[in-house]
């Protein structure tokens, strides 16, 4: 399969309103570039370092998303184009964001990651812990910072009524702030390739494919 049928297909079957990004996370520049001529315009990279360095060489109209983990120290490398942080996952991270997005003079968007499996390894917040901080203001003291939704991950199974369990529970937190943030709190970003046909049962708005679109990865 090429990269372009996959994409062609993929939004061929996606409903209106749910949104495609290109996880191109350990693949090459040449296969962003052969999605990019295909008409995919969203990308999600998962280290800092190697999105700067994809962001240098690639066409200007590309959206950038930020989908790993991110460290405080690495915010800057993203800052001053970077389209959706994804994966803020704590207090400390929103501190760094909002103090980079100052000094580059942007209001930078970004998806609160929540933590709803049971394994340990993902990240994201607890959502009581979110909750709190979120009633306590938070984010009153960050103006670079818009908070435009969710973000979350189901459990890595084969058994699907977890994997239903983890994304309804996504749902439900993405709901309930949205009640709190109101109307540009619109992004529920779920599902990957093994699990996006689940997600968009659950209500998602941007499912994110890697290997369906690029093959596997090689670390
Ligand atoms: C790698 C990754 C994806 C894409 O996974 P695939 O299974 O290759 O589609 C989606 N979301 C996050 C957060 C990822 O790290």
């Amino acid at each position: 399969m090429s990269i372009k049928r996959e994409i062609e297909r993929l939004r061929a079957e996606l409903p209106a309103g749910v949104k495609l990004l290109a996880v191109s996370k350990f693949h090459p520049v040449e296969a962003l570039r052969e999605a990019y001529d295909a008409g995919q315009r969203a990308f999600g990279e998962s280290r800092p370092q190697e999105l700067k360095a994809k962001q240098a060489v690639l066409p200007d109209d590309i959206e950038w998303h930020m989908i790993g983990h991110l460290q405080t120290n690495k915010v800057k490398y993203i800052a001053p184009y970077v389209h959706l942080i994804e994966s803020l996952d704590s207090e400390r991270l929103a501190e760094a964001i909002e103090k980079e997005a100052a000094k580059c003079d942007r209001t930078i968007d970004c998806l609160l990651e929540i933590h709803v499996t049971a394994e340990e390894s993902k990240s994201g917040w607890d959502y009581a812990r979110l909750k709190e901080f979120v009633q306590g203001g938070g984010f009153d003291a960050m103006p670079h910072i818009r908070l435009r939704g969710v973000m979350g991950m189901a459990t890595f199974t084969d058994d699907e009524t977890t994997v239903r369990g983890d994304f309804q529970r996504l749902k439900e937190c993405f709901d309930e702030l949205k009640k709190y943030f109101g109307a540009e709190f619109d992004t529920l970003s779920m599902g990957m390739s093994d699990d996006y046909p689940i997600a968009i049962e659950y209500g998602t708005t941007e499912v994110r494919i890697g290997s369906t679109i690029f093959g596997a990865r090689e670390y």
